[in-house]
C-alpha cells in the first residue's frame, strides 16, 4: 500500500521573520510514515517545518504554509491508498504578506487574518475507495468533537486524544489516543510511544482497504 502522511505544524508568514504558527513537532506524523514503511508499505511524508530526521525508506517533502502543504498533497493524492492527516494545519493566516520586515512603529494593534483551506474537505472529493485518517488533539474529552469532526471532514478513522493529559499531545514521544472509525467502532488505547500508536493506525487503516 502507499501511505500519504502529513506531519507538523504550518507557519503562515506576515512578513520575512515573522508568522504565525503551533506547538506541533511533526513526531506523530514521522512516527506513521516510519511504522508504514516498517510494515512493509511506501510513505510519502509532507512535513512542516520540524526538525526531525527522515525516517529511513520515506520520501519526504517539505512545506511551510498550509497552501502549500494543501498543494503538495494535492499533488501526491492521486498515486496514494492512505492518507493520514497528522498536520496540526494553522486554522488562520495573515490577510497581508509584507515582503519587507513590517516596522514596529507602523504596525497596526489588530492583526487581519483570512481562513486557511480545510485540508481534508478540500481532497474529500479525490477520496474515491483511499482511506482518510485524521487526528484530533482536543483540550478534555474529546469523544464529542472527535465524532463530529469524522462525519464533517469525511473520515474513515480519527485518532483522538487530549492534549492536556500527560503523556498525550505535542512534544512528548507518547501519545495517549482513542480510534473511531466510522462504523462506529471505538478503540482506546493506553499510554504508548507514538510509533506504538502508529503501528496501531497502519494497521487499522489496512484492515479498512
Ligand atoms: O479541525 P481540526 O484542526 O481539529 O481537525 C483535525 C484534523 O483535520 C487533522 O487531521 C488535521 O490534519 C486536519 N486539518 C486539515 N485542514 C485544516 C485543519 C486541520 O486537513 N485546515
Amino acid at each position: 500500500m502507499r501511505f500519504l502522511v502529513s506531519a507538523g505544524p504550518t507557519r503562515e508568514f506576515l512578513d520575512p521573520v515573522r508568522f504565525l504558527s503551533n506547538r506541533s513537532t511533526g513526531k506523530m506524523g514521522f512516527a506513521v510514515a516510519e511504522a508504514a514503511v516498517a510494515a512493509g508499505h511506501e510513505a510519502v511524508l509532507v512535513a512542516g517545518p520540524v526538525t526531525l530526521p527522515t525516517p529511513d525508506g520515506v520520501r519526504r517533502i517539505d512545506v511551510v504554509s498550509a497552501c502549500e502543504m494543501l498543494a503538495a498533497l494535492e499533488r501526491e493524492l492521486p498515486r496514494a491508498d492512505v492518507l493520514v492527516m497528522t498536520a496540526a494545519v494553522a486554522d488562520w493566516r495573515p490577510k497581508a504578506l509584507s515582503p519587507v520586515k513590517l516596522k514596529k512603529a507602523g504596525m497596526a494593534a489588530t492583526l487581519e487574518l483570512v481562513a486557511n483551506p480545510d485540508i481534508l474537505k478540500t481532497l474529500a472529493p479525490l477520496k474515491g475507495r483511499k482511506v482518510f485518517v485524521g487526528f484530533a488533539a482536543e483540550t478534555g474529552d474529546p469523544t464529542e468533537e472527535a465524532r463530529r469532526k469524522l462525519v464533517s471532514k469525511g473520515l474513515d478513522l480519527i485518532c483522538a486524544n487530549d492534549v492536556t493529559v500527560s503523556g498525550a499531545g505535542f512534544g512528548v514521544d507518547t501519545n495517549i489516543v482513542t480510534i473511531f472509525g466510522r462504523d462506529g467502532s471505538r478503540t482506546e488505547l493506553p499510554l504508548m510511544s507514538k510509533r506504538a500508536v502508529a503501528d496501531h493506525v497502519v494497521a487499522k487503516a489496512c484492515s479498512l482497504l
